[in-house]
């Protein structure tokens, strides 16, 4: 490969930038005026996604890395219809005005999951006919044999996309096949839903604190710009999140998080760990193996916040 195909310098890192207000619904009943996906570079390398709310309560967020081999993308958000949400016509344009601009052979994509619920996989099938494309399976078993993970959960595993070389830690406990994945290049530690400015659902809860300790290990000794997750759910009050279901969130907090904000989701965990349910503090509310009540509870704040729409926001 000649020297000018290749955009990666481990010795020169970049300096991402989350300077954007992402989509976040609409309060119009017929839910239109905003597109399906929204599309943020935060380096000319590494791009953000965000499924609309209008599409999708769940608005979640995906993440496509260029290497100089292959881009990976975590997650392929909550809709699988390619009308309503082209995620891959989306990707597809993404990868094709990169290679315009560093022009190769061959380009593979892989399409990965920062966990397997079901809004974060939804538009797998819009990949499966995609050529030079893998795409991981959603269950354990797949996650596991995919990245080549022997000592499940302890174990550290890489992936390298061509001068990109993502590191990878399993982070069961919101859900077991989780990962987490740190990209030295552009210091962002994706977290999927395991740790996010909104509502932190530790179903396993021994799990979860573990794998918050292994995030915090992995951090320790590495550069981190932003920890990124897949939701966000709180307000911009501290404490405050939107009901479960929201489809308008005008005052949303910004998705990226600090190290010492991940270090702050570890102390409050540890904090209440013998306290099961929801437990507040002003950056998430940490759901300790939540209870038939407590989704109960979820679950009717959201109806009434859809039955009585002037109360919009909290
Ligand atoms: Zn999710």
């Amino acid at each position: 490969m000649d020297d000018d195909q290749v955009p990666f310098d481990s010795s020169r890192a970049s300096s991402p930038l989350i300077n954007v207000r992402w989509i976040h619904g609409t309060a119009r009943r017929d839910r239109s005026g905003e597109p399906a996906i929204q599309v943020h570079r935060v380096d000319p390398h590494t791009v953000i996604l965000r499924q609309s709310k209008c599409l999708s309560h769940e608005a979640p967020f995906m993440y496509l890395l260029f290497g100089n081999e292959r881009a990976v993308l975590f997650d392929t958000g909550a809709t699988a219809d390619p009308a309503s949400f082209p995620l891959r016509a989306t990707v597809d344009d993404l990868i094709v005005s990169w290679l315009a601009e560093h022009p190769r052979a061959r380009y593979e994509l892989l399409v990965a999951h920062s966990h397997g619920h079901n809004d974060h996989v939804a538009a797998d099938g819009q990949f499966l006919d995609r050529p030079s494309t893998t795409i991981v399976g959603r269950e354990l078993d797949d996650v596991q044999r995919y990245f080549g993970f022997t000592a499940w959960p302890e174990q550290m595993v890489s992936l390298d996309l061509g001068g990109r070389v993502l590191e990878i830690i399993a982070t069961p406990g919101h859900h077991r096949a989780a990962i987490t994945v740190y990209d030295p290049w552009s210091g962002v530690l994706l977290t999927g839903d395991t740790v996010l400015p909104g509502r932190l659902y530790a179903f396993d809860y021994p799990a979860f604190l573990e794998s918050l300790d292994r995030m915090v290990e992995l951090v320790r000794h590495r550069a981190v710009s932003f920890v990124l997750g897949c939701h966000v759910e709180m307000t911009s009050a501290n404490g405050q999140d939107y009901p479960l279901g929201a489809r308008y969130q005008p005052d949303e907090r910004p998705l990226q998080m600090t190290a010492a904000q991940l270090l702050e989701v570890r102390r409050a965990a540890r904090s209440v760990a013998d306290r099961r349910g929801p437990s507040r503090f002003d950056d998430f509310i940490i759901y300790n193996e939540p209870r038939l009540r407590d989704q109960l509870g979820l679950l009717s704040r959201g109806l009434l916040h859809r039955v009585l729409p002037q109360r919009t926001n909290r």
